[in-house]
């Protein structure tokens, strides 16, 4: 069976952790391979990410990750969650960078991502799996396409094992990243990070800010459906649910889903995979 993952935020309020648990509750039923929880770049879900990692793994009974991002983060921080999180049972781990949160003047002892999966493996040898980040359509703040490649490929040499993909509505884009790693010497696993729609206006704010392009062909029917949630709903499923199958016969090695901690629109396009 192709493995799949889903990825959660943090909830920082009763009514978000309500919710949590009744999506994480209904997407174990996929039988995941983890279930992620991202890191608010600069700390500012300093606590929360391993109490949900907990949670996940205590309460729901399934494999929580963590994801740890270095931008703004001292090495000592940056030490203590990783103890904290051997404590909790985890072997596997996001390596990020992140992003610095805007007013946020902290730089931080470690620049990039690679330099953070050095650290993890220079402490930790090889207790953690890690899994770093990838992007298809070329990290926004990157030079050019080839330069963000060989940044990709600092992150493989220092050891991570796998890469989820920034999300996609693009087949090709995926497809030729994947042969321009290999061509590079890249052989891990590179993972399609799959963004199931919901709501339109979000979606178009993130892919703004992170560089995912939203075909237009997309972008107009959405506009078409106004604020008819379940045609937008039905749409997005079927055409992502065809994205999917697009990757898998092509040799995709699993599938990555952005929850937004809701679990109706991953478990639609999964429903429609069979
Ligand atoms: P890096 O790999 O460090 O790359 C960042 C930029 O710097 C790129 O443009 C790259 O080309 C360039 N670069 C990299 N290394 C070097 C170098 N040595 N010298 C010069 N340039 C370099 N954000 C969060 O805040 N929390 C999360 O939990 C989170 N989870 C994510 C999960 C996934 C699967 C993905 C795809 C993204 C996630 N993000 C998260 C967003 C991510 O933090 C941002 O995209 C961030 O801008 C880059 O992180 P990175 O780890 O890819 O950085």
């Amino acid at each position: 069976m192709l493995p799949i993952s889903f990825e959660f935020y943090p909830p920082k309020t009763d009514e978000q952790r309500a919710q949590l648990d009744r999506s994480v509750q209904k997407l174990k039923a996929h039988a995941p391979q983890f279930m992620s929880v991202t890191f608010g770049a600069g700390g500012s879900t300093l606590s929360h990410t391993p109490e949900t990692v907990q949670r996940l793994r205590s309460e729901h009974g399934v494999a929580g990750v963590p994801h740890l991002t270095c931008v703004g983060g001292n090495r000592e921080e940056i030490r203590s969650l990783l103890k904290l999180y051997r404590a909790l049972g985890c072997d596997r781990i996001v390596a990020l960078r992140g992003d610095t949160p805007s007013g946020m003047v902290r730089s931080g002892d470690l620049r990039y991502a690679n330099e953070l999966v050095e650290l993890i493996r220079a402490e930790h040898g090889d207790h953690f799996a890690i899994e770093v980040a990838a992007y298809p359509e070329t990290h926004p703040q990157a030079e050019d396409a080839m330069a963000d490649m060989r940044n990709f490929k600092r992150k493989v040499d220092a050891g991570a094992d796998s890469a989820i993909t920034q999300y996609f509505y693009n087949t090709d884009a995926y497809f030729r990243f994947v042969d321009d790693a290999r061509a590079l010497g890249i052989d891990i696993p590179i993972i399609p990070g799959i963004m199931p729609i919901s709501n339109f206006t979000q979606l178009r704010r993130f892919s703004e800010a992170c560089g995912a392009e939203i075909p237009r062909w997309i972008a107009q029917r959405m506009r078409g459906y106004g604020d008819d949630a379940d045609s937008i709903r039905e749409f997005a499923s079927d055409f992502i649910a065809k994205l999917c199958e697009r990757l898998i016969a092509g040799g995709a090695p699993g599938l990555h889903f952005y929850t937004l901690n809701l679990s109706r629109p991953s478990a639609a396009i999964l429903q429609r995979l069979g």
